[in-house]
């Protein structure tokens, strides 16, 4: 069995963006429920995560930026909910929960390289992967994978780190931020038309960008994620792995329209995992982004866990 690190806190429950908003608190409860009942959770070890300093975000954000969103979640702690943009909020518990996210990312490379574990998983909230260099959007504030692909290059000394991105949605925000810095090679899979609707024909070696149509099912995303991801991973030989974990590319999701179900999620698991063996070490920090049914969410974060633990 691989010594799996799973990061998470309390306090990424504590961040809320209204009662109908579908990127709540219970995804990270209905996570934890499907680990313990799948006996999953007591293979993992357990770390509280811890936040993530300036320092650190800066890799990846503007200063300004980075001062604004501590302005406005000091003010939310005060006043309440402030809107960002239509679908993104910060509220009291906002700024420490979005802190934790960051943090988790960048305490999971330095676990992983001290050689403490071998894989992890950060399971926090507010995910990332939409946060640009300057502007928070789609649910996100600060790019926790890109600030940790940043911290094992800038900290760690790696020269060639890949995000992989399985989210429904694209990746844009990681793209802005890598998309002049061949250090870090993102492959991204997405429904497409669909939000954002930005960077789907950004060109550049190191960008590997595969759209899919609405209604896809399994193994038609599999044929281009397999064409596109996988001899790019290899050409390109990655240090380190990162995955930009959504699940909302699943059937039962409300927001995806696309039709992943949980073997999809063991299928690109495990050709990670090889990508990883071949060339990193088996080093895989996975990063939760989106999934917005519980049940299939604590159902699909499980068969992601139950991989990395076992192949
Ligand atoms: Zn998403």
């Amino acid at each position: 069995m691989k010594r799996v690190g799973y990061f998470t806190h309390l306090d990424c429950m504590n961040h809320h963006m209204g009662h109908t908003h579908p990127e709540s608190p219970m995804r990270l409860q209905a996570i934890d429920k499907e680990l313990r009942s799948q006996g999953l959770m007591v293979d993992l070890i357990q770390f509280k995560s811890e936040p993530a300093d300036i320092a650190q975000i800066k890799r990846a954000h503007n200063f300004e930026y980075i001062q604004e969103i501590q302005q406005i979640g000091e003010n939310a702690t005060i006043g309440g909910l402030i809107a960002i943009d239509n679908d993104t909020s910060i509220g009291p518990g906002s700024l420490r929960a979005a802190l934790l996210a960051t943090g988790a990312g960048c305490q999971a490379v330095d676990h992983l390289i001290a050689g403490n574990i071998q894989r992890a998983f950060c399971a926090t909230r507010p995910p990332g992967h939409h946060a640009e260099k300057s502007l928070a959007m789609g649910f996100c504030l600060f790019n926790n994978v890109a600030v940790a692909a940043l911290h094992a290059i800038e900290h760690h000394g790696l020269q060639r780190v890949a995000i992989i991105d399985f989210d429904v949605h694209n990746g844009n925000g990681t793209i802005d931020i890598f998309e002049n810095d061949e250090r870090v090679m993102v492959c991204s899979s997405f429904q497409h038309p669909y939000y954002p609707n930005r960077h789907f024909d950004t060109p550049g070696d190191h960008l590997v960008l595969t759209p899919i149509n609405a209604g896809s099912i399994g193994h038609e995303y599999r044929q281009k994620v397999e064409r596109d991801f996988f001899s790019a991973l290899d050409r390109f030989s990655p240090e380190l792995l990162l995955i930009s974990a959504g699940f909302d590319a699943h059937a039962e999701d409300p927001l995806g329209g696309l039709n992943l179900i949980e073997d999809d999620y063991r299928w690109l698991t495990s050709m990670i995992i090889d990508i990883a063996d071949r060339h990193s070490q088996s080093r895989i920090v996975s990063m939760l982004e989106g999934g917005y049914h519980l049940g299939a969410l604590g159902r699909s974060v499980s068969a992601h866990i139950e991989m990395m633990l076992n192949d």
